[in-house]
């Protein structure tokens, strides 16, 4: 039997030791399958090439995944490295295996360079979300693991390489997918490539250290066995050194001395339920002496990635500190395998309690949205969907850009800046040249072509692209750079929605008084303006033919109602007997209004009204668009709102108002009265009665006597309309001695 053979034989043992249903002829079938493929290959140790595949399919069938993991591991690398292809694994094997492999080449294709953090975390996302499903991550961190457990046959530049990507990338997603054991071992076997100095420094005090502690961890595992034995405490004890990176981590980045490092020895306790920990944890603290602030409930408050644990640092007899882990087996197998531990303890995941951070967020949801699955649906479904509304992109540089879902070369152009999206005259994904509307995918490597001589964004870039950035940035470089073009091109996109409502151009434009009021509708000055903002894309040419046509419409019907007025009263002064045809209707259609006031033109602004003259419903009224604060409200014989001496810069912004079918309300409206008077005792008394009988709110009575004997009094109430006020005025009126009362301002 050949050296691949042998090892075959090896892993298959192994797994039918782990499960003994396994399906064996086709795990054979698909090393087999590799082995013909691989043929003569050789890997950098001289090995067979398929030695690395079988080494791959162990370790995943060490993280006892499924079976369609442990097949498509053995093939994991036939479609890079062979001429098998997608279509034949999936014929071969089903489709499922060919989707995994297929998931693990693309990882396998993707290139790194190192990059600052936030390119890191970039570059993280996109490799999870590469992989669609959770066992393509898993099966790419086996093959990442045995190719470091075999670096040494590579060349020092390549080393340095893949131990700086297993650090930066692979471990830290095996942290977030809780995976300890395996990021353990991936940062140790980094390390010894990144630092060997520091590494092997690390290494040689933990051997001098731990000498001198000859023999510590075997006696004190003796010693916690015995103790719980005694309790009657079912568990295991072990005892191991920290691993190494974490124990550099320490020393350089947080400068200790290897003395100061509390848990370089650590023991774990595994028991049978939760409350066992806490008794193995009574039985530990009554035999050691705790170390203070260090006792950790990572049962009762899980940490992020879903590890549970109690840790307790203590001392020794001798004075050596170290850590206890406290942890049921479930707990333990989630502490070890993360993820993956879910294949084999799914049944107990209603139980367990996971984070809520961020980071494993996404992990967790998709254990709970899977709780209810049987395992093998569980497994089909286990999909890497969070970050399904982004696409992480390459820049030629290796830069990761985050997009999207959806986006085009042209967000991404926008999104490196707008001189290159502006410049844009083509665009390569992968070397090959594609059209702008080419959607992105997670890897792409994407370069942009530019020209000092391009024209510009082109108006369907922003139908096309799919981020707001790109399409802000378009409609910005219209705005500024092509007026003379929006004009025209928004003039032509008016014109044609016009003719969509039965409008034509010179229907409006016809009539300068009319468009002023067509204008003013639709908020613009003159209609260079509106057509530039339809133009750039400020406003929809729909939207503002469609407001065209509203108030086109309102005008001629109230054009309709004056002529019908007019001809009625001709017909009254005849003598004839008319009736209207229409309901009353006053210049504006009567509408309600929350502030009791119609503005032509504009819908629920905001309205006050002038302390001048405090109009009341019932008085004529006109409204100033002031700057800020909305529409105020003048009587129309209010001095201020006399045409004569109106600004003519101001002009436009006296608008039509009317009162609304509303406007009179339970708390009234302010108004101010003005009372002279020969002066008297008991003046001001006989106002305020007179007052009270019509029963309006005073707000305010101030009166003031004059050195000629009269005296003029000041009144301020709330009353509900114009008629109320004349009664008002009219019993003033009535008391001796008042001889004018007038409203104020007017
Ligand atoms: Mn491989």
């Amino acid at each position: 039997m050949d050296l691949a053979h042998e090892r075959y034989e090896e892993l298959e043992r192994k797994i039918l030791a782990a499960n003994s249903s396994a399906d064996a002829a086709r795990i054979r079938a698909a090393f087999e399958y590799a082995n013909d493929h691989h043929g003569p290959q050789l890997r950098k140790s001289g090995e067979p090439y398929i030695i690395h595949p079988i080494a791959v399919a162990e370790i995943i069938n060490e993280l006892e995944l499924d079976q369609d993991s442990i097949v498509a591991a053995l093939l994991h690398d036939c479609i890079e490295d062979t001429d098998s292809t997608h279509d034949e694994i999936a014929r071969l094997f089903g489709a499922q295996v060919a989707d995994l492999v297929e998931g693990v080449t693309k990882l396998t294709r993707m290139q790194y360079t190192s990059r600052e953090d936030e390119q890191m975390e970039n570059l993280r996302k996109m490799f999870m979300a590469m992989a669609k499903d959770v066992r393509v991550i898993l099966i790419k961190l086996c093959d990442r693991l045995h190719n470091m457990r075999t670096l040494q046959y590579q060349s020092d530049h390549k080393q340095k390489e893949k131990a700086l990507e297993t650090m930066e990338v692979y471990a830290p997603i095996a942290h977030r997918l809780g995976m300890q054991k395996i990021k353990w071992e991936l940062e140790d076997l980094s390390l010894e490539y990144l630092d060997p100095v520091g590494f092997h420094d690390v290494q040689q005090e933990l051997d001098n250290i731990t000498s001198l502690h000859a023999g510590f961890l075997d006696n004190m595992q003796t010693h916690i066995e015995e103790r719980l034995a005694e309790e009657g405490v079912r568990c295991k004890v072990y005892g191991r050194l920290k691993h190494i990176y974490s124990i550099y981590r320490k020393m350089y980045s947080q400068s200790k001395t290897l003395n100061e490092i509390f848990d370089l020895y650590a023991f774990r306790v595994i028991v049978e339920d939760i409350p066992s920990c806490y008794n193995v944890l009574g039985c530990i603290h009554d035999m050691f002496k705790p170390v203070l602030g260090r006792f950790k409930d990572y049962i009762g408050t899980p940490k992020p990635n879903g590890y549970q644990s109690l840790h307790t640092t203590v001392v020794g007899r001798d004075g050596i500190p170290f850590e206890v882990q406290i942890r049921t087996w479930d707990m333990h197998q989630t502490a070890e395998y993360g993820v993956a531990a879910h294949w084999k303890y799914k049944q107990g995941l209603a139980n367990q309690r996971l984070g809520t951070e961020r980071d494993f967020e996404w992990v967790r949801k998709l254990l709970e949205s899977q709780q209810d699955t049987d395992p093998d649906e569980f497994v089909r479904t286990l999909r890497v969907d969070l970050f399904a509304d982004e696409v992480f992109v390459f820049t030629p540089n290796g830069d990761v850009k985050s997009l999207p879902a959806g986006a085009t070369p042209i967000d991404f152009a926008y999104a490196i800046h707008s001189a290159i999206g502006n410049s844009m005259t083509g665009a390569r994904v992968n070397g090959r040249i594609v059209t702008f509307e080419t959607p992105l995918k997670n890897g792409d490597i994407v370069e942009i072509i530019t020209s000092k001589s391009a024209k510009g964004p082109s108006r369907d870039w922003m139908k096309i692209c799919k981020s707001n950035e790109a399409r802000n940035k378009i409609r910005q470089w219209f705005k500024k750079e092509r007026r003379e073009e929006n004009i025209a091109t928004g003039r032509a996109m008016f014109e044609s929605e016009l003719k969509h409502v039965g409008l034509t151009l010179s229907s409006i434009t016809a009539n300068s008084e009319l468009l002023d009021i067509l204008l003013r509708r639709v908020r613009f000055g003159a209609l260079d303006e509106l057509y530039a903002a339809i133009g750039y894309g400020g406003l929809s040419a729909q939207k503002a033919a469609g407001r065209m046509k509203e108030e086109m419409t309102r005008l001629g019907r109230l054009e309709r109602q004056r002529a019908e007025q007019e001809a009625m009263q001709a017909s009254v002064a005849a003598g004839e007997t008319v009736y209207p045809s229409t309901p009353k209707d006053s210049i504006l259609t009567p509408r309600r209004s929350n502030s009791g006031i119609i503005v032509e033109g504009l819908d629920n602004c905001m309205v006050k009204f002038s302390k001048c003259c405090t109009p009341v419903p019932g008085d004529p009224v006109v409204g100033f668009i002031t700057k800020g604060y909305g529409v105020s409200i003048h009587r129309q014989d209010c001095p201020n709102a006399d045409p004569a001496r109106r600004k003519p810069e101001e002009e436009g912004r006296w608008v039509k108002v009317a009162w609304a079918d509303n406007a009179v309300g339970e708390s009234g409206y302010r108004t101010s009265i003005e009372i002279s008077a020969k002066d008297r005792d008991g003046l001001a008394l006989d106002v305020a009665m007179a007052l009270s009988t019509v029963k309006v709110k005073v707000n305010n009575l101030s009166a003031r006597s004059q050195p000629d004997g009269y005296a003029t009094i000041y009144l301020e109430l709330a009353v509900r309309d114009q008629k109320e006020l004349a009664g008002v005025i009219n019993k003033l009126s009535q008391i001796p001695g008042v001889f004018l009362v007038k409203r104020a301002g007017g």
